[in-house]
């Protein structure tokens, strides 16, 4: 097909998620674009999990959160957590792309929290599908049974270790922590604003790389066992 180079680009697109009239189905639909944040929200969605998604008001420098049922102030969260983004996303003039790595990295937090439960589950139709999943699980994620020291039983800490000991040391109480590095790693992965840099943490070259390339493996996984598997409608 001939395409004419000269032609107008399209006067309607919209610069910004501000301009939208639903700011927060627009971003979805950007960031459905990213195998990443897709391979989320389809495991989330066949788990009947997915979070509730505003944006709110958050401290400076806080860019989201993800609050679950159970934890600390909890009375109000919905049964599926909830996910903040910050309204500063929505300023004049901020990159519509701009919000996709923190959404992308609260729904990681939402799996991990909903592959906790999915490993208990005691319904099993297909036996082969939930091993696969729990083997998986013991491997990228955490294996009960290990080794003698605890750390070394959490799959994304060990690999940071191994890539660069003083820096997951130094980092271990957030950002090298074990929730955090896979979902730092598949924030980084959606990022499409080549102006900003979501991870400023100077993470070990290959880390975030690696553990979300794990982390879709798991996913996939997961979501198999899932369909396979399914949870328990309830009464
Ligand atoms: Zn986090």
């Amino acid at each position: 097909m001939a395409t004419n180079n000269l032609a107008p680009k399209n006067i309607n697109v919209l610069r910004s998620l501000a301009e939208h009239p639903n700011p927060l189905q627009y971003l979805m639909q950007l960031a459905s674009e990213k195998p990443e944040y897709a391979a989320l929200a389809e495991y989330l969605g066949v788990r009947t999990a997915m979070p509730q998604i505003d944006f709110g008001s958050l401290p400076p420098g806080t860019r989201g959160e993800f609050g679950m049922r159970g934890g600390f102030n909890a009375q109000k969260i919905p049964e599926n957590g909830a996910i903040t983004l910050s309204n500063r996303f929505l300023n004049q003039g901020y990159d519509q792309t701009n919000a996709i790595p923190t959404l992308t990295h609260e729904l990681t937090h939402a799996a991990q929290g909903e592959m906790a439960r999915q490993k208990f589950q005691k319904e099993i139709l297909d036996q082969n599908a939930k091993q696969q999943f729990l083997d998986a699980h013991k491997k990228l994620v955490f294996n009960p049974k290990g080794f003698k020291s605890n750390k070394s039983t959490y799959g994304a800490g060990m690999l940071a270790d191994k890539l660069n000991p003083a820096w997951t040391k130094e980092n271990e109480t957030y950002r090298a922590s074990n929730e955090e590095l896979p979902a730092w790693a598949m924030g980084v992965a959606v990022n499409q604003n080549p102006l900003t840099e979501y991870d400023d943490y100077n993470t070990p070259a290959h880390l975030n790389s690696t553990l979300a390339t794990e982390y879709q493996i798991l996913l996939d996984l997961a979501t198999r066992d899932a369909k396979a598997n399914p949870k328990k409608k309830k009464p």
